[in-house]
Order: structure tokens, then sequence, then C-alpha cells
């Protein structure tokens, strides 16, 4: 090799090590706007190529966006929309209360509508009496695999929850009535947890989240759960963040979902969490089950566990891209 190649070999090697670092580079550097002045990276492992326009790795992966026979129309968010209006009517939810019960009730009863196994699983909440998790369960053909969709359904005083977390069981609920048409291949468990403000339960861990994530884990989830997705504040502000604890984007959890972004339109960007987990995901990673959140993206929720989280503040354009990204992933 000449000189001169071998120089730019060097550089080319120094080049791919820069863009390397960058990738690794600690995820809160490397919000939506870092992704999209800085689009090597996402070129360069695929996990971010919503922002790598057009041609290269999206053109690549075009076949995955398309359609299946079969498939139901793209979800318009108008159901979960309605659904997220209602529970929100109910007022505030904290876990134990008989507002969080019937707020049960009324997912207990779409899950059964839309054809699914119920399932409820009950467990205390110290000094607060009972709470549960509502589970609808649709069995595929293969059973070697399972996939989970989650959505807290208590709140924290004064606040209506109706982002926090109205939304994502909304959501669900919207699911539920696709899901035999959506026919996965993998078994789903669609569920509203109980019990996860832990600002109110005063608990380390969300309850629910750490009795579902112990009942998958007797159902053979380490084995076969392909992740578990909290849905936790997607009625507004876009582009999403989908968090998790992992140090780097797992294939089969964080990519998988963001392929599931890319493939329906809906802009996500990977940001790891720092220090504690703050959703329903938490618990199922402390077990060693993958799971991920999707939920609101660099704007935040300021009115998170206040009177402001009204209905009023849902969009249906955000719930309905929530929707188009979790029916993908769990197909
Ligand atoms: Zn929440």
């Amino acid at each position: 090799m000449s000189r001169r190649r071998l120089a730019v070999a060097a550089l080319a090697i120094a080049a791919v090590a820069v863009v390397a670092s960058a990738t690794a580079a600690p995820p809160t550097e490397r919000g939506p706007i870092a992704a999209a002045m800085w689009p090597k990276p996402a070129q360069l492992d695929g996990t971010v190529a919503t922002y790598a326009g057009r041609g290269g790795i999206a053109a690549a992966m075009r076949p995955e966006s398309a359609q299946r026979r079969g498939d139901p129309p793209r979800a318009s968010g108008r159901v979960a929309l309605r659904e997220a209006r209602r529970l929100t009517a109910l007022g505030p939810r904290p876990a134990g209360s008989r507002a969080e019960r019937r707020a049960h009730a009324r997912v207990k009863r779409a899950f059964g509508r839309a054809g699914l196994r119920v399932a409820v699983q009950p467990f205390a909440v110290p000094g607060h009496g009972r709470s549960r998790n509502v589970i609808g369960t649709l069995d595929a053909p293969r059973r070697d695999c399972l996939k989970i969709a989650m959505a807290h359904i208590d709140t924290t005083a004064p606040g209506p929850g109706a982002n926090d977390n109205a939304s994502g069981v909304g959501v669900v609920v919207a699911i539920a009535a696709r899901l035999r048409r959506i026919a996965p291949r993998c078994d789903v468990w669609l569920v509203a947890t109980g019990a996860e403000e832990r600002i109110f339960t005063g608990q380390g861990d969300h309850l629910g989240a750490l009795a579902l994530a112990r009942r998958a884990r007797a159902r053979g989830a380490k084995r076969r759960l392909r992740f578990a997705l909290s849905l936790d504040e997607v009625g507004r502000d876009r582009p999403f963040w989908l968090r998790s604890p992992a140090a780097a984007p797992r294939p089969r959890v964080e990519r998988a979902l963001l392929r599931a972004g890319r493939a329906t339109g809906v802009g996500v960007s990977w940001v790891r969490d720092e220090g504690d987990s703050m959703s329903d995901h938490r618990e199922f990673e402390l077990l060693g089950l993958p799971a991920a959140k999707l939920g609101v993206g660099a704007g935040g929720e300021p009115c998170r566990h206040l009177a402001c989280d009204t209905a009023d503040r849902l969009d249906r354009r955000s719930l309905a891209q929530a929707q188009r990204l979790a029916e993908h992933a769990l197909r």
C-alpha cells in the first residue's frame, strides 16, 4: 500500500471511530435534535433511520412498511381519544380507590368485547387496600414468543390524569378492538396496570408492574418475552422518546420498536433512562426481562400529576401515532 493510500485508510478508520464514539455517547446528548443534525450514526447502525432521509436504509426497509393483507385500516386515534376522555372523566384514580376500580372495570369490559381472554390479577397496596392488573390475552399460533403492551390506569391526585395516563390506556383499549385483525405472530398480553404512581403509593416499586412481571416470568417470559412496552404519556408532544435502561439498543427490543416507528412514519428516538426507570418497564428489567417505555418526548409533561392534566390537551394524532407504532411492533 502506498503512503498516500495508507493515509487515506487511516483517515477512514479515524472517521469510523468518530462516528462509533458518537453512537456510544450518552444518549442524553443524542436526543432527536442531535440525531437530526448528525444523521451519520443513524445511517450506520440503522436504529434511528427516521432521520436518515428517503434513500439508503429507509428504502431498504420499505417492504416492512407494506400493509399486509387483512390488516385493519390505519389507526385514526378516535377510539383511543374517546376512551382516554372517558377515563379522564372519572377524575383522579389513585391506587386502591373506587375510581381506579371503575376505570379497570371499563377496560375489562372492552377486552371482553374484543374477544380477548381476560384475567384480573389482584394485589395489595400497603395502606391503600387493593389494586389489580387487567390483562387481555390473545394466543397466537406460535407459542414460543410473547409481547406485552401495558399502560398504568392510576393517577396521583389532584390530577385527572389525561396524558398521565388515560392516554396510554386509551391506546391499549383501541388496540384490543383490532388485535384479532392484526393477527400477531406471538402471544400478546394487553394490560391496564394499577398502582404505578410511586409518589402516591410510597413504594419503591411500581406495584402493578411488579406483579405482572412476576406473572410473566412464571409463564416462561425468560425464554419467550420479546418486550414489554409501557405506553405512558402518549397523548401529546412528539416526536416520542423510547426509554429503557439498556446500555445500547437491543435488536429485538429497542431496535424492533424503532423499526416499527420508521415503518409507520412515527418519529421516535431512543433515550437511555438515567438513574431509575420511571414507568412500568422498570420492574421487568429488574427481573431480567426486556422492556421499554414509549412516552413524552423532549418537551416533557408540565402538567404531570397536576390538575391541569386535562382531556382537552390530548391530541388525537399523537394517540394515533402511538397506536400505529405499537400495533406494528405487536404483529
Ligand atoms: Zn405515568
